[in-house]
């Protein structure tokens, strides 16, 4: 694809493509199914029939010096479904494998992603834009490169929502329509249906995953794989690469990794994220939640929860079980960058890290959200005891932690939680041990050193009043397959202020209505997307 005429309507950008730049690429361009020992290949989007800006991020366009007059035009769309390359463009697919459900599946790759180049902006950060949906790669095996149209809308939301909420993620620019069909079988139950397509761009400093790492591991490519290490520590760990002994530096950089890792995930459990397919493919280097799937999001509190379908067996990433996954996950990468170490034992060192930092975070947040100075030893008993109740009342997470800085300390009550109940009989029932438990909680509070506006204040801080329930994201996906577009956009705004009550948006707060208990889409998702 040659450079373009629409190249005038963009302001000039800097692309600075290190990744292609530095590192070995396949010999072969375009998208041959293949096995290819090497980090990437070169391959153009393939381009759609009719490409349609349906939404975009405010706040990430602005990060990008892309002004807004410029993302109403046709040409946006072009480039932003893959019809057009602007000038700096080196577009590639990354090759990886990865742990799928606990097996070794061997070389996955970017299927159906492409990564455009890497964009340096007005402020000197470097965003790499990958299109999902682009067209057919190398590593697309038997599928057939594209996206739907539910998914490309869980993707885009969700990116924004997580940021938006606190917690570490890749980003979303734009969600465009291409104007043609996709056929998919949703439910691998032999019922395929033609959807509308779809393409997101998204957004992040790097989208290297762990899997990046183990798939030359996994065939002894030593080279290959310092490599990437090296390149890794240099551009998107440059504080580690200060360290002129490399075998420091490498340990330090491991044990960043696990504390990142540790971090973002205590930060899912503190929102109610589950993320549905936690394979090593769909870790991020950086410590991002990445791949949008079918994920889903806590409505009455249950750590066995999982959305997946796909996983509904083992439920291996149910949510409750995300920190010993994201443990394991370590594991798996340390396992492939023991070679480059002398022996496990730094390795060792920083998946101890993991613990330390998911311990100190979670117990933070846990502070946060009950809305204590400090989390003490004492605190575990009350918290565990609260989690008990929560599940076994069948007890909305969302609602019930926003509503409790609503309880008055000196005369609790269940009033402020009423709300909060999905069964009337199990309220009721559970009546009497949630009013022992509020009086605990508030002989807890009365005794902390917070005065009641600065614990109100950091409860509703840590406690968000809207999350991007399943619901929700499904009525804006039902709304949008029918060609009205509003329902994203509305949802995408209240997710601007997760944390703020906004007027006339409460019904965006509520529980999950009784009909989307078992609905496709709201409480049901697979991998088919
Ligand atoms: P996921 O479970 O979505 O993370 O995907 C697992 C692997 O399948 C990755 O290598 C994806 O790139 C690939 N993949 C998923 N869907 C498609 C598709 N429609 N076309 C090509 N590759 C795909
Ligand atoms: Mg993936």
């Amino acid at each position: 694809m040659a450079a373009n005429p629409l190249q005038n309507t963009f302001p000039p950008l800097r692309f600075d493509n290190a990744f292609v730049r530095e590192l070995p690429g396949d010999p072969e361009r375009g998208g041959r199914p293949r096995q290819v020992q090497a980090l990437y290949t070169r391959v153009d989007p393939t381009p759609v029939l009719a490409p349609k800006l349906v939404a975009h991020s405010k706040e990430m366009a602005a990060r990008l010096d892309f002004d807004e007059g410029l993302i109403e035009l046709a040409e946006f769309a072009e480039v932003f479904a893959g019809n057009a390359l602007l000038e700096g463009m080196e577009p590639y697919a990354a090759n990886y494998g990865g742990h799928q459900f606990g097996q070794w599946a061997g070389q996955l790759g970017d299927g159906r992603a492409i990564t455009l180049g890497e964009l340096i902006n007005a402020q000197g950060e470097r965003w790499e834009l990958q299109l999902k949906g682009a067209g057919l790669t190398p590593y697309s095996r038997t599928a057939d490169g594209r996206a739907v149209l539910r998914s490309s809308i869980r993707e885009f939301l969700c990116s924004e929502a997580m940021h938006h909420l606190g917690v570490p993620t890749t980003r979303a620019l734009s969600l465009v329509t291409t104007g043609e069909k996709v056929v998919r079988d949703m439910f691998y139950d032999g019922n395929p249906r033609s959807e509308p397509g779809a393409i997101v761009c998204r957004v992040a400093p790097s989208f290297i995953r762990f899997g990046n790492f183990e798939l030359p591991a996994s065939r002894g490519d030593l080279e290959l794989l310092t490599r990437l290490v090296d390149f890794t520590i240099r551009r998107d760990f440059p504080e580690h690469a200060q360290e002129p002994d490399v075998a420091k530096q490498r340990e330090q950089w491991f044990a960043d990794v696990c504390e990142r890792t540790a971090y973002m995930v205590a930060h899912w459990m503190r929102v109610g994220f589950v993320h549905g397919v936690m394979n090593t493919d769909n870790m991020s280097i950086l410590g991002l939640a990445i791949d949008y799937g079918p994920y889903g999001w806590i409505d009455n509190f249950d750590p066995n929860w999982t959305p997946n379908t796909t996983d509904a067996q083992g439920r291996r990433y149910r949510y409750g079980h995300q920190p010993q996954i994201a443990f394991w996950n370590l594991t798996r990468l340390a396992s492939a960058l023991l070679p480059l170490f002398k022996d496990e034992e730094p390795l060792q060192r920083g998946l101890q890290r993991f613990g330390e930092v998911f311990v100190a975070t979670d117990r933070a947040n846990a502070a946060a959200k009950l809305g204590f100075g400090t989390f003490a030893d004492d605190d575990v008993d009350l918290l565990h005891s609260l989690y008990a109740l929560l599940m076994s009342a069948e007890v909305d997470m969302t609602i019930f932690f926003r509503s409790l800085s609503e309880i008055d300390v000196n005369a609790p009550t269940l009033a402020p939680l009423e709300e909060a109940f999905y069964d009337e009989d199990k309220r009721k029932a559970a009546e009497p041990h949630f009013l022992a438990w509020l009086a605990r909680y508030a002989q807890r509070v009365r005794a902390d050193s917070l005065s009641p506006s600065e614990r109100r204040k950091r409860m509703r801080s840590a406690n968000p009043r809207y999350v991007l329930r399943n619901y929700l994201a499904q009525q804006a996906i039902d709304r949008a397959e029918r060609g009205d577009y509003a329902g994203i956009h509305e949802l995408l705004d209240v997710m601007r202020r997760p944390y703020d009550d906004q007027p006339g948006r409460e019904h965006y707060a509520a529980k999950r209505p009784e009909w989307a208990r078992e609905r496709a889409g709201c409480s049901m998702l697979s991998c088919s997307s």
